[in-house]
């Protein structure tokens, strides 16, 4: 199983670091013949090669069986035209990573932020949205016909937003059988109809799975309130991005949030958060999302190759990461203990191992 492995910038490299360090205990303790492969994108890329996506790491990606990408410091980077390309917007529209998986679940013994404990997933929309910069076949979706007028194109296809509630509600059937589909179409009553006509359908076909709608803005606030009352949301690309940062943070920390962005032939890992610069190179970053983010991408590995000790690995990265987040003494600075990132990483290993 190969796995492309791309840092990023900030506290990409130290979180990628400690992320191998698990993927190789969990690699030796299953045997699960992983080879990582590490490749340049980012800042460090365009110093060297001029862009922050070099075409051989791209090559790369596409002959892998899956990638874990770091965070990017996207803010910093030069235009588009000058080379500085948004790697993970192009992995998402190039390798068609339609379904962003961002599960956010409370711990006991660990703070968490909302009213009630959690354990939900948000199924969001990854290639379309109001995202412009990767929604359009040619050009962007946002322009300024003049200096004072600038406008925004929103893309919702029904075969993007049929094949998210099919992941949705797969997914759920798993799980504790509820999806709940968050919208704006008291607003947005063409493109949030066309949305929900698709998600219904799909509902109908699960009828095991029970089914309820949502307004974004009232989601937004039950969230805080009642998040235990959710099991699988879905939702288009933005409010995905949105409530998914605000469910993890409720959970506990933007920092324990694992993710995978999957198609259906390539899946990629990736972090719920950015770069963090302010406290890049001082080891101290939290790297439980990258890490259960790569266990998310072992499971997916496991799930569409039928090897079972890849998704026994995922499940056992899991439950060693939640065993050394139980002991206060044995967390990441962000959740008040004293562990750098790479103790960290040495304490999940060594639970692996020993479990
Ligand atoms: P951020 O998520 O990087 O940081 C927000 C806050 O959370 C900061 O205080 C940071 O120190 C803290 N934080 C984040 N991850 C942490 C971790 N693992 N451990 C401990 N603390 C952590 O968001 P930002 O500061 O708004 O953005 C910084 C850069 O990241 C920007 O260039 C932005 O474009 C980029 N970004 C990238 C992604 C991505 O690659 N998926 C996502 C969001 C933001």
């Amino acid at each position: 199983m190969k796995l492309a492995v791309l840092p990023g910038d900030g506290i990409g490299p130290e979180i990628t670091d400690a992320t191998l360090r698990v993927l190789d205990a969990a690699d030796r303790k299953f045997s699960l013949g992983l080879r990582t492969e590490r490749h340049p994108v980012g800042l460090a890329a365009y110093e060297k090669h001029g862009t922050t996506f070099p075409e051989a790491t791209r090559t790369a990606c596409r002959s892998a069986d899956g990638i874990v990408l770091g965070p990017l410091s996207q803010v910093d980077y030069a235009p588009r035209e000058k080379g500085g390309i948004n790697v993970s917007a192009e992995m998402r529209s190039g390798l068609d990573l339609y379904a962003n998986i961002r599960p956010a679940r409370s711990r006991d013994g660990l703070q968490h932020w909302g009213r009630t404990p959690m354990d939900l997933v948000i199924v969001r929309e990854n290639t379309e949205g109001f995202y412009a910069d990767r929604s359009m076949h040619l050009g962007i979706g946002e322009f300024m016909p003049t200096p004072d007028l600038a406008l925004s194109v929103r893309k919702i296809t029904a075969q993007g937003s049929r094949r998210i509630a099919e992941a949705a509600f797969r997914m759920a059937a798993e799980r504790r059988r509820k999806v709940t589909a968050v919208h704006k179409i008291n607003v947005l009553k063409v493109t949030e109809a066309l949305f929900l006509r698709e998600v219904r359908e799909v509902a109908k076909q699960h009828p095991e799975v029970k089914y309820e709608e949502q307004l974004v803005d009232s989601m937004a606030a039950l969230l805080v309130r009642d998040a235990a009352r959710f099991d699988v949301v879905v939702t288009t690309n933005m409010y995905g991005d949105i409530l998914s940062d605000e469910a993890t943070e409720l959970s506990g920390s933007l920092g324990l949030g694992g993710a995978i962005n999957a198609g259906d032939r390539y899946c990629m890992a990736q972090a719920q958060h950015g770069s963090a610069p302010d406290i890049a190179g001082k080891g101290i970053a939290n790297p439980t999302s990258l890490v259960l983010s790569a266990a998310m991408l072992l499971d997916w590995l496991g799930a569409r190759h039928g090897k079972d000790a890849l998704v026994k690995a995922a499940r056992a990265i899991d439950a060693a990461v939640d065993r050394v987040l139980a002991s206060p003494k044995s967390r990441t600075r962000d959740l008040g203990g004293a562990l750098g990132t790479a103790d960290f990483a040495g304490a999940i290993a060594k639970e692996l191992l020993s479990s």
